[in-house]
């Protein structure tokens, strides 16, 4: 690592040169024939922060969820509607294309360029619920950049959520769900974003902005826009005289369709502003930019009922669609046995799916209704159990079902029950992607027919997969008949490509001809589907699409070669190579679900770009000049920035835990002598952390003594050890550093008497509470409430060479980490007597190393030891132990609260918030919480890390009025104050402050 002793990325990277593979980035990376482009664009935007083109960048944002992979020549990053506006009057003047990017889940390759990538998701966030002012209704704005599942957060507070509802909500923007008319499985078509968008403004090609929904907004756009206006009107005149035509349209969307312009907007709206706003609904980027969206809501119901039915076949099951959608079904699933087979070891899936063999037939409906009475989940019941033929009656006195009808299942209302059914469906994808072979893409196919058709649909299209040789298995939101299967494509091997091909037109054939299907039902056209969308229409339909296309983009900028293309091979060209890499990497199917979730998803990269720029390591073959290039980069935007939090891992559909990767790569970066200081270090723990509080202490007189100028001379000491020493291993100076902590305080517990053993963790022995506050520790505190609640807590008074090892797991630092976890697991046993006692662990991120990040570095005798420990993190101590016995007090108003990635990885946030809800009436959790990147000392080490991470949660903690920010870890808490400049501090310091007995009560 540059500027570091005895660290080489290299090394860390190391894999043996091996054959170039197909699809591999070119040269051109290297300088750039984007070098002239990203001139003009730093010209144009005035900012070079906002124009990205080195190699690492041009490579991280060429792949996306699809099958796909188009390296841009240029990425910018758009701060706001009016670079939106610029980019798109320099895209005209220029010739160049520009293609939005948001989330990048999209399925298709309608998120990719080859030209000029504009990420529109980092700068454009933000949402509020609007009420109406009669209260009947609740409104959402929210900005494109959004995370849908952070707006649903939002209107979950109301009673309300979205209509459109994908699967991968919790990394689809707001602007990507409605560019592709995203839905999910209880959407079917009236709560899609055609459907539930009120209005939108819209950025023109030609610039214009249009806010559909202004009272005035189409005397405008005919101002702005006339020859525009005169061309919509034609087209709209033209649709409506072609009775035929109209007609064709309104059928093709009363089932789910993302492959066609809603030419249906036409026919809805008089209003040119109203028709643009249904238009851009899953056009893709490639007719309008979404600026800004207004919705209307939809009930959450807080009830729900939910059963998970078997039939006999696969037909049988499909049968009962129609009649669910007819009872009121939100939901109506379905899954062929091979599907249920993969789902088998899913914790939650009923014995029968588990005991499915090879040849089994059978096949299952999920289905749900919620609401906000038992009442309504009474009567869907009863109609529901009748349709599957288990109504009333129905095999009464050990009779076999009726012909057709479900052999097994029934209705629960226990939501755990229901979330198993549920994680067999939605596990499906990430289970067949899992186990898809090395070296292959997975495609996933979302075709649609009608509803009443499906079963016959169903055998139809599994007999096609077998006759390709791909995985017949089959499953989809039935109600609307929209299927999915699975495909996994070795784009570098031409014969599979040549399979892939015979089977797209073997499926078109069969979805269009035999049932007049959608050949997508809600992943959007993309490259994938656009050679057959005339195939879908006709002619008829496709030529007014184009002229909707040339009216509004008539210098075809926006999102060249997406959805509409005269090119019949874009579905088969750029396809994806996939290298192996020998490591957990290989499971990653690419969807992005880890990246809103990422501490350094601002900074440099994400977890799937850290993947894919591994991967395109990999298809240099591990050498030459782009491969060096991306190595280089990606020691600090990959390596030394990753938190090594695993909130990824938590995010994950397939299990991928990056920051475990990153780790092993610090881990292997290192030298051996750097190894052996690491090790020095952890041997003698007490004086290093002791040194370190004595340091402390001797900056905060700094600090005292010479206020502002003091910081700055403790920066510029800091920085210089970390200009020689490498900035990954010296900590910079930080203002929110406290003064020292005072000495660890002595209990009047002893090992004998005590009902719990606590381990002050050495952040909480280094760094003391905020300056001049008068606070406790945290260590404090709870002695403090323990003796307060009755409870025996006694701290081992030889704590002082014992840690939880994170500061050497997190840095790689192997056998440092192995002697301190050993050192440490023996402590323990010895202070818990032999496991009597529970250990209480004061820092959340160290009760995670010590319960969990240790175990692999021990061997199999501290293993034992570990194993008969009892460890609990304090605030599940003090939920648990201390909060009966303590006394009423007098609440805060408001309280702040962070859960930790720590927290949410040991499972015990609840425990946080639990607490938060005691000291204070109201209890806001940011809906943009996540890792602040604090990480042990890396928020110390790179400061920029945390800065950013925090950025969307400092700005909604600023618009709250509160009296306590809380959390459960000392040194997130100085990162959340040194970003947020609010103190933060342990929800149980709060709690002990407010339980005091000497509190004065409040007037
Ligand atoms: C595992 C997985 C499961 C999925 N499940 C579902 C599902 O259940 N249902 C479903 O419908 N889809 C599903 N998808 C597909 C995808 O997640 C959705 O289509 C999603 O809405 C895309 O949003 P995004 O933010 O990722 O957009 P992106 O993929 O970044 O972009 C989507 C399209 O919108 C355009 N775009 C983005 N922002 C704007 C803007 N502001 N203005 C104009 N154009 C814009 C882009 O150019 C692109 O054409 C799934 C994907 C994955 C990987
Ligand atoms: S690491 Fe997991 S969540 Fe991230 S892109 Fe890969 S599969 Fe998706
Ligand atoms: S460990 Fe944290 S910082 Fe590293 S990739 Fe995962 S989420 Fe991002």
């Amino acid at each position: 690592m540059r500027g570091s002793i005895g660290s080489d990325i290299r090394r860390g990277l190391a894999r043996p040169p091996a054959a170039p593979m197909p699809g591999r980035a070119g040269t051109e990376v290297l300088d750039a024939s984007g070098a002239r482009v990203a001139a003009d664009l730093r010209a144009l935007l005035g900012d070079d922060r906002a124009v990205l083109d080195s190699p690492l960048d041009l490579v991280r944002y060429a792949s996306d969820a699809s099958p796909y992979r188009l390296v841009p020549r240029v990425v910018v990053v758009a701060r706001d509607t009016d670079d939106v506006v610029r980019l798109v009057r320099w895209a005209r003047a220029s010739g160049h294309g520009l293609t939005f990017r948001a989330g990048g889940t999209s399925l298709n390759g309608q998120s990719q360029s080859d030209d000029v990538l504009v990420d529109v998701r980092r700068h454009f966030t933000g949402a509020e619920v609007l009420e109406d002012a009669d209260g009947t209704g609740v409104r959402l704005r929210a900005r494109p950049g959004h995370i849908t599942a952070r707006a649903n957060a939002l209107l979950r507070r109301h009673g309300r959520k979205l209509g459109p509802d994908p699967a991968s909500s919790a990394a689809a923007t707001i602007g990507g769900v409605v560019a592709n008319n995203a839905s999910g499985m209880t959407c079917g078509v009236v709560r899609n974003s055609y459907y539930t968008l009120e209005s939108a403004t819209l950025v023109l090609a030609s610039g214009t902005v249009v806010d559909t929904g202004a009272v005035d907004a189409d005397e405008r756009l005919r101002a702005a826009e006339p020859g525009l206006c005169a061309e919509l009107d034609a087209i709209r005149r033209d649709l409506r005289a072609d009775r035929t035509l109209a007609d064709r349209i309104r059928a093709k969307f009363s089932i789910k369709n993302t492959s066609g312009f809603h030419l249906d907007a036409f026919l809805d709206e008089d209003s040119n502003a109203a028709t643009l706003r249904g238009l851009a609904v899953g056009s893709e980027g490639t007719l309008a930019f979404v600026a800004d969206t207004v919705w209307r809501t939809v009930p959450l119901g807080r009830r729900r009922t939910t059963a998970l039915f078997r039939f006999a076949t696969l037909h049988d099951a499909a049968a009962v669609v129609p009649g669910l959608n007819d009872a009121g079904a939100e939901a109506v699933e379905i899954m062929d046995s091979a599907s249920l087979r993969a789902a088998a070891r899913t914790a939650g899936a009923p014995a029968w799916v588990a005991s499915l063999d090879a040849d089994a037939t059978d096949a299952a409906i999920l289905t749900e209704v919620r609401a906000e009475d038992d009442a309504a989940l009474d009567a869907f019941e009863a109609k529901a159990r009748a349709v599957v033929g288990r109504g009333e009656g129905a095999g009464a006195a050990g009779g076999a079902p009726a012909p057709g009808a479900a052999i097994g299942g029934d209705f629960t209302r226990d939501p755990a029950v229901a979330d198993g059914y549920w994680a067999v469906r939605s596990g499906l994808l990430a289970i067949i992607g899992a186990a898809r072979p090395d070296g292959t893409a997975l495609i996933t196919e979302d075709v649609v027919v009608p509803p009443a058709r499906l079963a016959d649909a169903c055998g139809d299209l599994e007999a096609l997969l077998v006759k390709h040789g791909f995985l017949g298995a089959v499953n989809g939101h039935a109600s609307a008949g929209n299927v999915h299967f699975y495909l996994y494509l070795d784009a570098s091997q031409p014969d599979q490509v040549a399979t892939y091909r015979a089977f797209m037109t073997d499926l078109v054939a069969l979805v269009v001809d035999r049932y007049d299907g959608s050949l997508k039902g809600e992943h959007g056209t993309g490259r994938n589907m656009a050679p057959f969308i005339e195939r879908e229409w006709g002619a008829d339909a496709v030529g007014f699409m184009w002229r909707v296309k040339r009216a509004l983009d008539p210098h075809g900028i926006l999102a060249p070669g997406v959805f509409l293309s005269d090119d019949p091979e874009v579905a088969f060209r750029d396809l994806k190579t996939m290298p192996t890499l020998g490591s957990e990497f290989d499971r990653c199917i690419e969807c992005g679900f880890c990246e809103p979730v990422c501490p350094s998803r601002n900074l440099t990269t994400t977890p799937r770009q850290r993947i894919v720029l591994q991967r395109e390591m990999a298809r240099q073959g591990w050498s030459g000049e782009v491969e060096a290039a991306l190595v280089d980069e990606y020691e600090y935007a990959g390596v030394n920035t990753c938190a090594g939090d695993s909130s990824c891992a938590i995010a994950c559909p397939v299990d991928i835990d990056t920051g475990h990767v990153m780790k092993q790569i610090r881990r292997d970066a290192w030298s051996p002598t750097a190894q052996r200081v690491g090790e020095g270090l952890a041997r003698r723990w007490g004086v290093g952390s002791a040194g370190a509080r004595v340091a402390v202490g001797a900056a905060d007189v700094v600090r005292r003594g010479l206020g502002a100028p003091g910081e700055a001379a403790l920066a510029g000491v800091t920085n210089a050890g970390r200009a020689l020493l490498g900035e990954d291993l010296v900590p910079r100076w930080l203002n929110a550093i406290p003064g020292p902590a005072p000495r660890v305080p002595a209990t009047r517990a002893t090992q004998q008497t005590a009902d719990a053993v606590l381990f002050a963790a050495c952040i909480n022995r280094i760094f003391g509470p905020p300056p001049g506050s008068g606070a406790l520790t945290v260590t404090q505190a709870l002695v403090a409430l323990a003796e307060r609640a009755g409870k025996n807590l006694w701290i081992p008074d030889d704590l002082g060479d014992d840690c939880c090892a994170t500061i050497w797991q997190s840095k790689g630092l192997d056998a440092g980490n192995r002697l301190m976890a050993a050192r440490l697991v023996e402590d323990l046993h010895r202070w818990s007597d032999g496991g009597r006692l529970p250990v209480v662990v004061d820092a959340a991120s160290c009760t995670l190393g010590v319960l969990e990040e240790v175990v692999p570095h021990l061997d199999a005798a501290h293993r034992a030891l570990h194993d008969a420990l009892t460890v609990v993190d304090a605030t599940t101590w003090v939920r648990r132990e201390v909060l009966p016995g303590l006394g009423e007090a007098a609440r805060l108003g408001t309280v702040v609260v962070h859960p930790t990635c720590s927290m949410h990885t040991l499972g015990i946030a609840d425990d946080l918030r639990a607490l938060a809800a005691v000291v204070a009436d109201d209890v806001v959790e940011p809906v943009v919480a996540t890792c602040c990147g604090t990480a042990g000392d890396r928020a110390m080490l790179h400061p920029e890390l945390t800065e950013t991470a925090t950025l969307e949660e400092a700005a909604e903690v600023a618009g709250v009025d509160a009296e306590a920010w809380v959390s459960a870890n000392r040194t997130c808490e100085l990162g959340l104050e040194h970003d947020t400049g609010k103190p933060y501090e342990s929800v149980v310091v709060t709690l002990e402050r407010i339980t005091r007995p000497s509190r004065p009560s409040p007037k």
